[in-house]
């Protein structure tokens, strides 16, 4: 197929609303290349649109990514209002006003009888459906999502989002276009929440459940998941960033617009913290205080426990391995290789990667004490590991096992025995929920996972990382989930299954 062609640069684009998106988004197009008309309500909020473009150029400038000529040919690049006449010039109108359906349909029913029939009508909603809204439209194949993450000069991902009558040449044309502009375009079916907002929602959601189940506080969690999960920031301290009113109202709107489905479930923790007016950052105050004179809350470590004498690895540790490599690389450690079911003994105690189940119950199957240890981005590099004891296993056991942790140099934090403890069972479940995407045919594996890694962050894509730790490991934590919980929330995807199916019988 041929390679689509970007919207040249000889046609104007039109950015309505002129705020926090809109201006980040002409100035895109205007450093692009394009005339850009950047609209709003009336000429103050114009100008206040125009003064972030200038200041966010001037950033730049300051930074040394941009030469004071470049900045001046941006701006002069820059129309305020609508155009006075020259209509026929714009092939691509971009809507960056509040998240409101019904305004953004007068926006663009105003608009269609000056704009030329072959203009592209891109919304930047977040949330809405790009196909209600091209089904208010009188062309709705030329309606599309061109979903920008904020900052829109600096964040390179752009989801193109299509709706249900989009035409695939549209879409091509807008993807085409956001490549030529310096950004990654990612193509997506317009589902609630497209791609980032729906498969994050675990990230969220797991962390709120752990600490409603007082698995640890939030700068424990936050710890974990950073020094043993490998993410750039932890979940509590990213709502708290995001503002919890925002990230419940996301939370809430997947949720109801995928009919209540368990997996999108708001949480009462967070709903609270709304209630309280406790927002985050923004207002000084959510799971961490903001306050200048504010002690820092550090996550909670497990001092002692002397290094082991003899530590045996039993068989195959799977995605644990290059523990292995560690505990034989420790100097003063004795060790010992045995086959077996991919434990390690350390002075005789059964140590053991989270699968979902607790480890109580793991002790159960066992007939002896557990300690459960969470799965970690990279156990060759990562700086912490939590832990979580079975009920008999007792202080002496955590020492036992934290002694051996805290000789291959990590840090260590216990965790309450929780199912599929915080790593492990954030992502099962997010690898779940991009899986699901694909199967539903919402964007393509490599779309998801470079949505993921783009717009937050993620250090690898989840189908990646399932795939990394073997599909049917997360397909089995699922499952010990889903038996646990009794709740269709764990439930795991026919993606997945079939995958493991296959991989079973290749
Ligand atoms: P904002 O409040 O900063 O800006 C909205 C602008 O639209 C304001 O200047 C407002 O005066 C103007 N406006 C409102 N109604 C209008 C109308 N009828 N005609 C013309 N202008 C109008 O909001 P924002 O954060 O820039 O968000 C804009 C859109 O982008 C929303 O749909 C939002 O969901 C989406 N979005 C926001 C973010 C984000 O992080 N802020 C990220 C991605 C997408």
């Amino acid at each position: 197929m041929a390679e689509p062609i970007p919207l040249p640069r000889d046609r104007a684009v039109l950015v309505i609303g002129a705020g926090t998106m809109g201006s980040g988004i002409a100035e895109v197009a205007a450093a692009a290349g394009h005339l850009v008309y950047l609209s709003d309500t009336g000429a103050a909020a114009i100008d206040r649109g125009l003064g972030l473009v200038r200041s966010s150029l001037e950033r730049r400038v300051q930074r040394g990514k941009l030469t004071a000529g470049e900045r001046d040919a941006v701006l002069a690049r820059l129309r305020p209002g609508l155009p006075d006449g020259s209509w026929d010039a714009i092939g691509l109108a971009i809507e960056a006003i509040c998240e409101d359906l019904e305004a953004k349909v007068s926006v663009f029913a105003a608009l269609a009888d000056r704009l030329p029939p072959d203009a592209i009508l891109a919304t930047n909603t977040s949330s809405l459906s790009v196909t209600a809204l091209a089904g208010r439209l009188g062309r709705p194949e030329r309606v599309v999502g061109m979903h920008f993450f904020n900052p829109a000069p600096t964040l390179p991902l752009v989801e193109v989002v299509s709706g249900h009558a989009t035409s695939p040449q549209v879409a091509a044309v807008t993807a085409a276009t956001a490549r030529a502009w310096g950004k990654t375009p990612v193509a997506c079916r317009s589902t609630p929440g497209f791609i980032v907002n729906r498969v994050a929602r675990p990230f969220y959601g797991e962390a709120l459940r752990l600490l409603q189940e007082q698995a640890a506080g939030p700068a424990t969690l936050d710890a974990v998941m950073r020094e043993c999960g490998g993410f750039r920031m932890g979940p509590c301290e990213l709502m708290d960033l995001i503002g919890h009113d925002v990230n419940f109202a996301v939370t809430r709107s997947v949720y109801e617009a995928f009919f209540q489905d368990a997996r999108y479930k708001p949480s009462l923790v967070q709903k609270d913290l709304v209630d309280a007016g406790w927002l985050g950052r923004k207002s000084g105050r959510g799971f961490f205080d903001y306050a200048e004179e504010a002690a820092p809350v550090r996550a909670e470590e497990f001092a002692g426990g002397p290094p082991p004498g003899a530590v045996c690895i039993e068989g195959d540790l799977g995605p644990a391995q290059a523990l292995a490599g560690l505990i034989a690389a420790c100097p003063g450690l004795a060790v010992e290789r045995r086959p077996g079911d991919g434990l390690l003994r350390v002075d005789g105690l059964a140590l053991a990667l989270s699968d979902g189940r607790t480890a109580t119950e793991r002790a159960g199957i066992l007939g002896e004490p557990v300690v459960l240890f969470d799965l970690a981005l990279d156990y060759a590099d990562c700086s912490r590991v939590a832990l979580a004891a079975s009920q008999h296993a007792g202080e002496a056991g955590v020492a036992r096992a934290a002694g051996l942790f805290a000789a291959l140099g990590k840090r260590v934090s216990v965790l309450a025995d929780v199912p599929g403890m915080a790593v492990m069972r954030t992502v099962s479940m997010l690898v779940n929920e991009a899986a699901e995407a694909l199967y539903q045919g919402v964007a393509s594996e490599e779309d998801v996972d470079a949505a993921m890694c783009m717009g937050v962050n993620y250090p690898l894509g989840p189908l990646a990382w399932g795939r990394r730790i073997g599909l049917p490991l997360v397909l089995q934590a699922l499952r010990h989930l889903s038996s646990t919980y009794a709740e269709d929330r764990y439930r795991a995807c026919v993606w997945l299954q079939r995958a493991v199916q296959a991989e079973g019988s290749a």
